[in-house]
């Protein structure tokens, strides 16, 4: 302040990093944002925040940042810097001679989990109306796609339970493949809290996490599980539950079906399920699994938290749906201190699938298949609607291999980067006709792109960001966009670009049509989040101030659902080629790929990613502190430097995936999850050896 003078303005919005959904004022001199302060009355941060949020947000002014549309023939040549128009028009023209000449199903376009609600709306609107198809997706494909499968089924709602507050009346909690410390840092703090008035806590994950052992802290239960087990884990949790009694018959005959939990019972109370029988699976000393599993059933309230470590997985929608059994089992859901709580990682990942950008779904989680819903939207939208899903990310990356999918509007992700198996990403997209790229920077994919659309950041932007409670937040414009427009106004003019007519004038309107299509958003308007502050949603005439949480009175499905959950291994297997398991994670001071924190001071903390390796294996391998080594798997390899540490297991290594540099995706595989096709990012069978450097 001293250095920058005193603000002149001040406003108040929503961060742009993760899911916990921190508010902050943000000081301005003129147009120059000078800081970034926690805001007290912030119902999801209450005046905290992280060193993402209150810092790294200079890379809104980053010299790297792309201001005008550029556009070009082909990937081998230079860019060339166009009007909007020009860039618009191009855009518009070539997208229409791909439809006419390969067919309707021939292009896509994916949604962003950093971009607004109303901005999110307006691309799978796009696809929908504009594409005349359903292939969109969403970068939530590749992380949290399971929770939506897995809630929808068991509870009938994709979304985590509970508000933020209720873990102030938990007195178990269950963190299993979430690093909340790094990942979370914000709700981190209160569930810390919460553990140091007295709450027992039992950690699932392979790694020692901060969690395990931090200041007045230690875990009831470290349950260090061998990477993709998770199903195997929870299993024999269920086990115990149900053959020592546990569970609370009372409540499931009242909320649940009763004759699917006879059957679930059944089937994890087979002695072939008990801790000892799965220990050499899991590799999870069976006395501690069974203490883990009598304090969550008996221990008072007892809720979930949960991030990637359980999606990102071949059996990601299993594991979600087995930990919505314990859940039901046990009685706690439907009350505050209890549930199961997705730990949402970008910003509005929760928002971006709230708002229709799965292939099979319109906003609200309805099947596109449902006749009466399509007509409600054909009706307000004025055209006709395909009623057959469309194509998953995945799937339009196979398209084009195969030659048939050849144009996708990417806004807001850098899929190259961040979905797995580079080398195949990199094919696909090599393969198409037209790649356009709507972000801030030349990001990876951006190499393969013909049309490049400068985006916005969250500072310049008016809408609405939904976190992991739900909660629905206003974001507010902080100063004026750099490149002219929000993104929501560059999706509408390609939309008129291609003749669709729209003319939003403010996203206060799409929020509208988002409440006027969607029941669970009925009553949200930016008029209510003016007074409110927020509301999570479900949000209508029955709860017009929002619902904390879910599933008080009755499962949005009717009967809660249990579903049986058999452990089936990955087809991921470590062999003498690769004997190592490595998994992956975040770190406090970084995000995702780094686009925004790497162009910020935050990269002092983090300068590269390094690979966790156990001394065991370390010294095997002839690897000290530092050492640069190669990391290798069947599907590629990359350079990284080891630190020697025993928070890994022995035949267990861990990275981050925040540096281009390292691209810890080039040797993740195309496995994926069965029901939803998320990547599984956290079993790779690995080699690690010594190395001179990249
Ligand atoms: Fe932003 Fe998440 Fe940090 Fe809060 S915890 S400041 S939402 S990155």
């Amino acid at each position: 302040v001293k250095e920058l003078g005193m603000p002149e303005s001040a406003t108040v919005t929503t961060c742009g990093y993760c899911g916990v959904g921190c508010t902050f004022r943000a000081e301005m001199k003129g147009e120059q944002l000078i800081r970034m302060v926690p805001w007290k009355d912030g119902k999801a941060n209450r005046g905290h925040s992280c060193v993402k949020g209150r810092f790294a947000w200079g890379y809104a002014n980053h010299k790297e940042r792309i201001l005008n549309p550029m556009v070009r023939a082909s990937i081998d040549e230079p860019w060339r810097e166009v009007s909007w128009e020009e860039a618009l028009a191009h855009a518009a023209s070539e997208l229409k001679r791909i439809q006419a000449t390969y067919g309707r199903l021939s292009i896509g376009g994916i949604t962003s989990s950093r971009c607004t609600n109303e901005e999110t709306f307006l691309v799978q609107k796009l696809v929908r109306a504009g594409f005349s198809n359903n292939n969109v997706d969403t970068c939530a494909r590749v992380c949290h796609s399971p929770t939506g499968y897995g809630l929808k089924t068991t509870f009938g709602t994709s979304a985590g339970t509970q508000d933020f507050d209720s873990v102030d009346q938990a007195d178990v909690v269950m963190v299993i493949g979430a690093n909340p410390t790094d990942g979370h840092p914000v709700f981190a703090s209160r569930l810390k809290q919460r553990l140091r008035q007295g709450a027992k806590l039992i950690v699932a994950d392979p790694r020692r996490i901060d969690l395990v052992r931090a200041p007045h802290i230690e875990a009831a239960y470290h349950l260090p599980l061998r990477p993709g087990t998770n199903v195997a884990v929870l299993t024999a949790m269920a086990h115990v539950i149900v053959t020592e009694g546990l569970a609370d018959e009372a409540f499931i005959r009242d909320r649940c079906d009763w004759n699917e939990y006879r059957e679930w019972a059944e089937f994890v109370g087979d002695p072939r399920h008990s801790p000892e029988a799965l220990a050499p699976v899991t590799l999870v000393e069976p006395d501690a699994l069974r203490g883990a599993a009598r304090l969550y059933a008996t221990g008072g309230n007892a809720a979930i938290y949960y991030g990637l470590g359980v999606t990102e997985h071949s059996q990601g929608s299993s594991t979600v749906m087995a930990i919505a059994n314990l859940a039901m089992a046990t009685g706690n859901i439907g009350k505050p201190g209890v549930g199961v709580n997705p730990l949402r990682g970008q910003n509005n990942v929760q928002g971006s699938c709230d708002m229709g950008s799965f292939p099979h779904e319109l906003s609200g989680y309805r099947h596109i298949s449902d006749a009466s819903l399509r007509r409600m939207f054909e009706d307000d939208w004025g055209v006709p609607l395909d009623p057959e899903p469309g194509l998953r990310i995945n799937n339009m990356l196979d398209a084009a291999v195969d030659g048939v999918f050849k144009a996708l509007y990417i806004q807001g992700e850098d899929i190259l980067q961040s979905d797995p198996n580079t080398k195949h990403v990199a094919a696909g997209l090599a393969a198409m006709e037209c790649v356009i790229v709507h972000d801030l920077f030349l990001n990876e994919t951006a190499n393969y792109a013909h049309i490049f659309l400068p985006g916005s950041t969250f500072l310049e932007k008016n809408g609405t960001f939904t976190n992991a409670e739900r909660r629905i937040q206003p974001v507010r414009r902080v100063m004026t966009p750099l490149n002219g427009f929000e993104d929501w106004e560059v999706t509408q003019e390609l939309a008129n670009a291609l003749g669709l007519g729209w003319s939003y004038t403010h996203p206060s309107q799409i929020m509208d049509e988002i409440a006027r299509l969607t029941p669970t958003f009925a009553g949200v308007s930016f008029a209510k989040l003016d007074e409110l502050g927020s509301v999570q949603w479900p949000c209508n005439d029955a709860m017009p101030e929002g619902t904390p949480v879910m599933h008080i009175n009755g499962f949005v499905r009717g009967k809660g659902r249990f579903v049986v959950t058999d452990y089936i291994p990955t087809d991921e297997k470590t062999g003498p080629r690769f004997p190592l398991l490595l998994t992956t994670g975040r770190i406090l001071s970084q995000y995702n790929v780094g686009a925004q924190t790497r162009r910020t001071a935050n990269t002092v903390w983090h300068p590269e990613d390094l690979l966790e390796i156990h001394p065991h294996d370390a010294e095997e391998r002839g690897l000290r502190e530092g050492d640069w080594a190669r990391l290798a798997s069947r599907a590629g390899e990359t350079t990284l430097r080891v630190t020697v540490t025993d928070r890994v297991a022995p035949g267990v290594v861990y990275t981050t995936f925040h540096h281009p540099a390292t691209q810890a995706n080039v040797v993740t595989t195309e496995y994926s999850d069965w029901a939803t096709s998320c990547p599984e990012y956290k079993v790779t069978a690995v080699q690690v050896s010594p190395s001179n450097g990249p």
